[in-house]
């Protein structure tokens, strides 16, 4: 194991990091060429320009877009990153976690393929060393994009280093300074970590951490049940961890429709996830070599005893030691405040991605990013508002949630009549097929008309599907539409047409109903 990381580069807020310098574990080849990529050793950092048209702090998803944009266009940009480019996405978060999920998918259908399709029987531990070297692999081959040198070749000053600011149009990088038209704030955020007593000295891993396992746990305790703390839940479950989810809440993924979060959590306990709710961490120990959680749950406690601790339970903004306050630039413990243009408080100063955003996904960040640089650079021009912008999500439990536009409950709350279509998958023949009828699509109108306001999909590749109903809301395009667009036999996209069809047979009144019934009688 070596360490990838200088001491200097260690992440602020140390109540809420795992002790120690960030590593990249292991350090073998593959890590070895993500680091050769995202953070090369040897680097040297530019002499800077007189002054920048941009400076870009962070060079996760939200700012690698905005600095390449930006220098696409001619732009002179600097993008200053302390650790590893790529961000949270490319190094601990969507990437290597969809290449465990890929893993841990294909490990359960080869198990039940013989109960469920008569298919060869399949016993015996899988090679979880093996499924996490192919998730390295893979990032390893993902991270040229994303890398220094790639920047370099697009015209962008790279600095690899910490940014600070100094005034309100300096940066600091390295002891040098770097001055600005127009900066922008992309320094993201990092895993939230509860005050729980004894928590510190048992040690836990978090999203940082967790990827770098090489040994599967035979138990793993989850803290939280967000998304995060589901997709590696079931994802290590599958893998053969016995996992324990702690979810303070009534129901997983508290942001979601319930109906869908209780198909989710059906599907988990399925797969051996032994989930707590309404469950408060008293604190935390070491005994016998054991990480032992006290859970006080329905007036008992409870001990819950792992090999492993996964801290799941939010995420706080990186605003810790930037100089916002000699910038001008206002902040909490939400993040730098922006307003609908993404402009902080300082006139000069923008933000963009997790920092200072409510949707925090990487596509929200190379959404917003596009924004920022034309409000930043162009006063406005083809840029936008971020309330303007339709955003999908989902969430890559099996099955999949994935969401877009308003819930019921925004909808109803913004002054919406709404009628809600439902349908379920049982009622889509690929669906049942496929053995994956467990699911649905809730469609939410405007009362009246068939124009979607919002809508919810529980399916196994709902993540995928959902950019139909994206698409409809963005375009404008209405249900009826949908309905009226050929869909493939036999799909599971089927489900948006059938909806369409349950929407057009609510608008057969009884009158309509009554007058057909006489026309076919009088034709005989
Ligand atoms: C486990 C996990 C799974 C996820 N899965 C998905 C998914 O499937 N789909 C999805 O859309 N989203 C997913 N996300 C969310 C997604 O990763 C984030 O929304 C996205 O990375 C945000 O990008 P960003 O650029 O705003 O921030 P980040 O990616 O966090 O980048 C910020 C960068 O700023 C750097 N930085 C911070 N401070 C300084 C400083 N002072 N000087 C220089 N550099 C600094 C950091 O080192 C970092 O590289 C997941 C997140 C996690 C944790």
């Amino acid at each position: 194991m070596a360490t990838m990381a200088p001491a200097d580069m260690r992440r602020g807020g140390m109540e809420t990091q795992p002790a120690g310098d960030l590593r990249v574990e292991p350090f073998d080849q593959f890590n070895q060429e993500l680091v050769a990529n995202v953070h090369p050793a040897g680097w040297v950092n530019p002499e800077p320009r007189e002054r920048y048209h941009l400076v870009v702090i962070g060079a996760g998803t939200a700012g690698l877009v905005t600095a390449s944009i930006a220098a696409g266009l001619g732009a002179r940009v600097a993008l200053v990153e302390r650790y590893l480019m790529g961000g949270d996405c490319l190094n601990v978060g969507c990437v290597p976690s969809k290449g465990i999920i890929s893993a841990a998918r294909s490990w359960q259908t080869a198990t039940e393929s013989h109960r469920s399709f008569g298919g060869p029987a399949v016993s015996g531990p899988g090679d979880f060393g093996a499924a996490m070297a192919r998730m390295r692999r893979l990032r390893a081959g993902l991270s040229r994009v994303d890398g220094a040198p790639r920047y370099r070749d697009l015209g962008v000053d790279v600095f690899l280093g910490e940014g600070r600011f100094t005034g309100r149009d300096t940066i600091t990088v390295g002891g040098r300074v770097l001055r600005f038209r127009r900066a922008v704030i992309a320094t993201g955020a990092r895993a939230a970590v509860p005050s729980i007593p004894g928590l510190e000295t048992t040690g836990y891993l978090t999203n940082e951490t967790i990827f770098g396992l090489t040994e599967l746990p035979r138990r793993l305790t989850v803290i939280g049940a967000g998304p995060i703390g589901c997709e590696m839940a079931q994802a290590f479950a599958r893998l053969g961890s016995a996992v324990t989810v702690i979810d303070r809440g009534t129901h997983i993924l508290p942001r979601e429709d319930t109906d869908a979060a209780q198909i989710v959590e059906r599907a988990m306990e399925a797969h051996g996830v032994r989930l707590l709710h309404d469950a408060t961490v008293v604190r935390a120990e070491v005994r016998g070599g054991e990480r032992v959680i006290h859970v006080q749950i329905a007036g008992r406690t409870e001990e819950i005893a792992g090999d492993q601790l996964l801290v799941a339970t939010g995420r706080v903004p990186n605003v810790e030691d930037l100089g916002l306050e000699a910038a001008g630039v206002t902040y909490s413990r939400r993040g730098v405040g922006v307003d609908d243009r993404l402009r902080t408080s300082n006139r000069r100063v923008f933000a963009v991605g997790d920092i200072c955003s409510k949707y925090q996904f990487t596509h929200a960040a190379d959404a917003t990013a596009r924004l920022v640089v034309a409000n930043a650079l162009f006063f406005g021009l083809g840029g936008g508002k971020v309330s303007s912008l339709v955003m999908p999500w989902a969430t890559y439990t099996t099955p999949e949630v994935a969401h877009v536009g308003m819930s019921e409950a925004d909808a109803t709350a913004a002054g919406h009549r709404v009628q809600t279509i439902t349908v379920a998958l049982h009622d889509v023949d690929r669906a049942v097929l496929d053995g994956q009828e467990d699911g649905f699509l809730r469609v939410h109108l405007k009362q009246g008309t068939d124009r979607i306001l919002g809508a919810t999909l529980v399916a196994e590749h709902a993540g995928d599907m959902i950019s139909e109903i994206a698409l409809a809301i963005t375009a404008g395009v209405g249900l009826g539409k949908i309905g009226s667009t050929i869909h493939p036999y036999p799909t599971q996209a089927e489900v948006f047409r059938k909806a369409a069809d349950a929407w057009r047979r609510t608008k057969l009144t009884p009158s309509a109903k009554r007058a057909f019934r006489t026309f076919f009688r009088v034709i005989g």
